[in-house]
């Protein structure tokens, strides 16, 4: 995408998020939905497909165009911005990466449109963090494969047309080295959705369980056709997707001081604005400096990314930090509003919430640890 284009649609979403999402929250957080006719028009905008490739019908956004959309997609309730992230996010990018040409040509074109939604199956009782340890199978028989197992906390499953799931392929074959990545349309008898998770926060977004009682696929549905890659695949498209994380995160802050900013201006104690008390300049400097020092984080893994470099650790460190980052910056807000902080009204209390998912998902703070310190220790010579 040429520049000037690039700098409309960016001026369009910033326009779309203050004039029609922002006016939106509390409609989302009182009906724990997105309105069906946002969701219109975040398909007419062409959100569903920013990192699709223009010959499947998207926009083709870099990773830096990307991770920009996705920073003013952060600046108000994330259940807009979830509508969009599986299908943008983990649940299309192994078509996208990994996928066939007739992979890609069935399922990307009504993907971009927002006619199918994606959804990105990994996760599972027994088996979170160490996600190699997924035990959902898929038994070959001739031409298809029988899935069974059950995967737990799935994004936008009971709205999604397809879902990319994790199983076991490989008879004997132990950890990643057993695991394909299969492309499951939700609509495959032998799939049954549990009942919608009940959550902390981020209201309006949708997670449940998705069990699988021998539901049949062929075995052309193997993102890439080759078995036993499937855990490769996952981790090259989570190497993005904390980076769409970390983006969101750094919208997110920068929404936090704005709204701390106003509220320190507005309420006076002691005769004056209590943005004048030093004590509440250190927080609102601080989160200042946990916001931007997130935003150009994720510009400068972004940048990389795009141009190939291998990055997972600094993937991983951007991940931390922003996500850690925005909870900080959350947690002052509450603090700088006092007791309005505290209460439903004021939507700070909704966004302290909703930031300590970022945390969790996509590899927890700690996993990112382990990432950071084991390429470390790796580049030091050290077997870990
Ligand atoms: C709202 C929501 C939406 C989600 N959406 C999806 C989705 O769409 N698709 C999907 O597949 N999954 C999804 N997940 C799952 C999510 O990715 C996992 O919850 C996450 O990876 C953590 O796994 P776990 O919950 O099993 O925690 P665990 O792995 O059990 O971790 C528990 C604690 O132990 C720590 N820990 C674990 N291993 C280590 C280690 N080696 N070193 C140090 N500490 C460790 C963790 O950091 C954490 O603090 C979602 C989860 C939530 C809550």
């Amino acid at each position: 995408m040429d520049c000037e284009t690039f700098d409309l649609l960016k001026t369009t979403v910033t326009r779309f998020v203050e004039e029609r999402l922002i006016p939106n929250e509390d409609r989302v957080e009182a009906e724990d939905a997105v309105p069906a006719e946002i969701i219109q028009e975040m398909r007419d905008l062409g959100l569903f497909g920013l990192s699709i490739p223009e010959a499947h019908g998207g926009l083709s956004l870099t990773m830096a165009e990307e991770a920009e959309i996705v920073f003013e997609l952060g600046r108000t309730a994330f259940a807009f911005r979830s509508v969009i992230g599986t299908t943008v996010g983990i649940g299309s990018q192994g078509i996208v990466i990994d996928g066939t040409d007739a992979q890609k040509n069935e399922w990307l074109p009504k993907l971009a449109a927002g006619e199918a939604i994606a959804s990105f199956a990994l996760t599972e009782p027994g088996a979170g963090s160490d996600a190699a340890a997924v035990q959902t199978s898929a038994v070959r028989d001739g031409d298809v494969y029988r899935i069974n197992g059950t995967k737990r906390f799935i994004t936008n499953a009971p709205r999604a047309s397809m879902l990319t799931v994790m199983a076991r392929s490989e008879p004997g074959v132990a950890g990643a080295a057993g695991i394909s990545a299969f492309i499951v349309p939700a609509d495959t008898p032998g799939i049954s959705f549990g009942k919608p998770d009940k959550k902390m926060g981020q209201r309006g977004t949708i997670t449940c369980d998705v069990i699988f009682d021998d539901a049949v696929v062929p075995a052309a549905n193997i993102i890439g056709g080759v078995p036993g890659r499937g855990f490769k695949t996952a981790m090259k498209v989570l190497d993005r997707g904390r980076i769409h994380m970390s983006a969101l995160a750094a919208g997110m802050a920068q929404r936090l001081v704005e709204e701390s900013v106003r509220y320190a201006a507005e309420r006076e104690q002691f005769g004056q604005a209590i943005g004048a008390f030093q004590l509440v300049q250190g927080m609102l400097a601080d989160s200042r400096v946990d916001a931007f020092a997130s935003k150009v984080m994720v510009a400068d893994v972004a940048r990389r990314f795009d141009a190939g470099e291998k990055l997972s650790a600094d993937v991983a460190a951007a991940k931390y930090f922003t996500t850690e980052a925005v909870g900080r910056v959350a947690d002052r807000a509450v603090q700088i509003h006092g007791g309005a902080g505290y209460m439903a009204d004021y939507k700070v209390e909704r966004f302290y919430r909703d930031v300590r998912l970022l945390r969790i998902y996509e590899g927890t703070s700690q996993i990112q640890q382990v990432i950071i310190a084991r390429s470390l220790l790796r580049e030091a010579g050290l077997k870990v």
